[in-house]
């Protein structure tokens, strides 16, 4: 089986399958906003060490609903949201690999 590669520089909104993962607070889907950190393993490929998630169920910011939305939804983010962070994490290091399209340029750049 190979593997899928995620480039970490260009997300797309990825989102995490329901049997992953699902919103803390309100069982929605979650997607991919960000993965700010990575390190570098032995063989010089990288594994993702923070990320951020988003709820796709939050309604528009002008929407009525927002409001309850972002209170449900910013209450104790270690207790609620880092358990399912992490289980994000370890599925996505045992599923995918990694690249970050903004280093491979920059390094191009270098040799140009
Ligand atoms: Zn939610």
């Amino acid at each position: 089986m190979t593997r899928k590669l995620i480039d970490i520089d260009n997300l797309n909104g990825f989102e995490i399958p329901r049997d992953i993962a699902v919103c803390p607070c309100c069982g929605s889907g979650l997607y991919i906003t960000e993965i700010p950190e990575c390190e570098i393993d032995e063989d010089g490929s990288l594994i993702p060490v923070h990320l951020h998630l988003e709820c796709l169920g939050e309604p528009d910011e002008d929407d009525e609903a927002w409001d309850e939305w972002d209170a449900s939804h910013s209450r104790m983010p270690y207790v609620y949201w880092l358990p399912v962070e992490l289980r994000v994490l370890e599925w996505l290091r045992k599923s995918f690999d990694f690249v970050s399209s903004r280093e491979e340029q920059e390094k191009l750049e270098r040799w140009i």
